[in-house]
């Protein structure tokens, strides 16, 4: 059985070590908890452990948890591919959508964002390293994409998401991290309520913390291999 009490300490305690090593603090750096797959009573345990942010990219699979779990203190990210039929799910059950590419659902999401939730907070996905094959927008056109985002009322554009390419060197995500902490840097400069630059996972997050990220998405350290 996965021991997910310990896994969480252990990762705090990585991300508390990461931080010391470029003199940040570590309250800084948010943990996302991605429970992807993983049954609501790993999310629980979690939960108990003061853990609040999870993240869920499997639509079908996280509504039934969210809806199980709507007592709870938690606050829902989602992370996953964003499909124009789903935006209506994805406005009505999230917190956070991290995922955003396109204008299209963008205007979409604000549209079906209901009225009294608060608005919908919002990562502009980057492909940072231009894989042809992978989700997100070119550096070049963050700009663009953030105007349309801060127009819409029902949105609040709080920064910058990104998966690198697999199987970096160090030096590669050194690399590639400092290209997305100057894109959130620039952003920050021209939108002062943008606070969130996600990037991080268990095998970068050293390089992401020492290149400023603010949230780390860790789902297998603390819940064990996926299990569908
Ligand atoms: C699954 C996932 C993670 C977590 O990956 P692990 O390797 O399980 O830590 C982080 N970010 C995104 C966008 C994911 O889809």
């Amino acid at each position: 059985m996965t021991d997910i009490v310990a896994n969480l300490k252990k990762i705090q305690q990585d991300i508390h070590h990461c931080a010391q090593i470029v003199e940040r603090r570590s309250n800084e750096i948010l943990l996302l908890a991605v429970s992807k797959t993983h049954p609501v009573e790993k999310i629980i345990q979690a939960y108990e452990q003061g853990q609040r942010q999870f993240g869920e990219n499997y639509l079908q699979h996280a509504i039934p948890k969210i809806i199980e779990l709507n007592q709870l203190n938690i606050e829902w990210h989602f992370i996953g591919k964003i499909q124009s039929n789903k935006t209506r799910l994805i406005a009505e059950h999230f917190a956070w959508v991290q995922t955003l590419e396109s204008e299209k659902h963008a205007q979409r999401l604000n549209q079906q964002r209901p009225t009294d939730l608060p608005p919908l907070n919002i990562c502009i996905q980057v492909n940072i390293n231009e894989e042809p094959q992978k989700a997100g927008v070119l550096l070049q056109d963050v700009q663009a994409l953030a105007e349309v985002i801060q127009a819409l009322p029902h949105l609040n554009l709080r920064g910058l998401m990104a998966i690198p390419a697999a199987r970096q060197s160090v030096q590669q995500q050194n690399y590639t991290f400092n290209l997305l902490l100057q894109a959130y840097r620039n952003l920050k400069a021209q939108f002062p309520q943008v606070d969130t630059l996600s990037m991080g996972m268990t095998s970068d997050m050293q390089a992401a913390i020492a290149h400023g990220s603010t949230m780390v998405r860790i789902g297998t350290g603390i819940f064990g291999a996926r299990e569908s």
